[in-house]
């Protein structure tokens, strides 16, 4: 059979490794990478071996980019997982998967998280029965997600989670009823992290 080389997106060619940024089209069968027979490493071969930087800067970039996270807010998440007390790297990781986007997406109600960005954005989600608005928002334990019941947003929200076959994370639970809704059961820990991460890599990075 002839070797796939149609495109694979753009970061995950980058990095060589599935970021898990377009939704559901990355579980599937659609997907560049899974599609390739050997992983997209052509370019970075060209490129040469990392250095070391190189490595540590990528981890941090991959993270940025899997949250959509700019620098400015990434620093404000660094010094926050610092002034914490825990394991650093755990602690960033659980403020990142604590953003309201992140687990809107994560409870299938958006494709991907610049869909599930929108749907907050735009007004589409309650938390605890108040709009909110604000993709950044910090989900605390015993939190109630829900979608607003309106037309446009219940019919946006069911379209996904009726293509959606993502598995929910054990911190979250969705309730199957008219209105989707899902609280959060625990704060998100290092296993529920869904890519290959090596936070420490970006901790080091991050401290020099
Ligand atoms: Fe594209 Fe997702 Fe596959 Fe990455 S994992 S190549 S974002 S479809």
């Amino acid at each position: 059979m002839a070797r796939y080389t149609g495109p694979v997106c753009r970061l995950c060619r980058r990095d060589g490794m599935k970021l898990f940024l377009k939704g559901t089209r990355c579980d599937s069968s659609k997907c560049g990478i899974e599609r390739r027979e050997s992983p997209p490493g052509q370019q970075q071969n060209r490129r040469g071996k990392l250095t070391d930087y190189g490595v540590h800067l990528r981890e941090k970039q991959k993270v940025k980019h899997y949250y959509g996270v700019l620098e400015r807010q990434f620093r404000r998440y660094f010094h926050k997982a610092e002034a914490t007390r825990g394991n650093t790297g755990d602690v960033l990781m659980s403020l990142l998967e604590r953003r309201l986007d992140n687990v809107v997406h994560r409870m299938g109600f958006g494709q991907s998280r610049s869909a599930s960005r929108q749907l907050v954005n735009h007004g589409h989600v309650t938390v605890n029965g108040r709009r909110c608005d604000v993709a950044s928002y910090q989900v605390q334990v015993g939190d109630i997600i829900r979608v607003k019941n309106r037309a446009k947003s219940l019919d946006r929200v069911r379209a996904s989670l009726a293509e959606s076959g993502r598995d929910v994370p054990d911190f979250l639970s969705v309730t199957e009823s008219d209105i989707p809704e899902g609280i959060v059961s625990r704060l998100p820990q290092a296993e529920d992290i869904s890519i290959p991460i090596q936070a420490q890599l970006i901790i080091e990075l991050c401290s020099r």
